[in-house]
């Protein structure tokens, strides 16, 4: 997986089978500064994807092949760029299942265009990722990009670089691993796991996780809906997934029933 260079367009992928509506999205992408290419169909868009490595992906869930939760399944495979679902059905199960393959983020249709152009923009303004935007190279797993110290290191850890136990969190190159492997993660599971890890131990409410997912400078329709309390609830359960497929404990993430979510500070290492 490469990243485009930092002269480059950003290139954006809209999965869509109306045209109406891919033109919309299209053209909303295309304003804020996107090479945007379209596909009508799900297959047609996971070539289209594996092309072009783009920045933002929109996703229909019904399209006339394969559906959306397959194209996501698809190209989670090979890539981690955002995601953003664009469902025509008002219902919770859709979204979530959705969310559970993988996409980072949904809109309903029909939507408004400023709508879908500031969760992008809150998405594409975070200083953190533009500093990877400028140095692709600090994506790659290479250990010259994210020093990993060892568990015995006395030495202070810097701002950027959290740890609890085996499990490190670097904000600046935005990655995390556990017993020095990289966690394939999301950029929304990225960032929840970055905010519990910066709260070290002190509840966060699934309100103010769902704030985080959005994007610290999130100027949209700051509304926080049952769903989108539920998609954090989806995005931790794939979080706890991925840290027990590593070496992690999943039990570092713990739930405070009826409020949120917490780290448990110094855990991780009994495993
Ligand atoms: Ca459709």
């Amino acid at each position: 997986m490469s990243s485009p260079g930092s002269g480059e367009l950003r290139a954006a992928v809209v999965i869509e089978d109306d045209l109406d509506i891919r033109n919309l999205v299209s053209a909303i992408l295309a304003q804020g500064g996107f090479q945007v290419t379209g596909a009508a169909t799900g297959r047609e868009g996971v070539d289209v994807v594996r092309q072009e490595h783009p920045t933002v992906v929109t996703l229909d869930i019904g399209l006339p092949d394969i559906d959306g939760y397959e194209v996501l399944r698809r190209i989670r495979s090979t890539t981690d760029c955002y995601v953003i679902v664009l469902s025509g059905r008002d219902d919770e199960l859709d979204i979530l299942t959705a969310l559970q393959a993988g996409a980072d983020d949904y809109v309903l249709k029909p939507f408004r265009p400023r709508e879908l152009r500031a969760r992008i923009d809150a998405m594409l303004r975070r200083p953190r990722a533009e500093q990877v935007a400028q140095h692709p190279s600090a994506r790659s797993a290479s250990p010259a990009a994210a020093p990993v110290r060892t568990e015995d290191d006395p030495r202070e850890l810097s701002d950027t670089l959290l740890r609890n136990g085996i499990l490190v969190v670097d904000g600046e190159a935005r990655t995390a691993s556990c017993a020095g492997v990289e966690l394939p993660l999301t950029k929304t599971e990225f960032n929840l796991l970055h905010e519990l890890m910066r709260s070290n131990g002190a509840v966060r409410t699934k309100e103010e996780l769902v704030r985080v997912s959005r994007g610290r400078d999130y100027r949209g329709y700051n509304f926080v809906s049952r769903t989108d309390e539920r998609a954090i609830e989806v995005h931790i359960a794939n979080l706890r997934q991925k840290l027990a497929r590593t070496k992690g404990d999943p039990d570092v993430i713990v739930t405070v029933r009826g409020v949120g979510f917490r780290i448990v500070p110094g855990s991780a290492t009994s495993r």
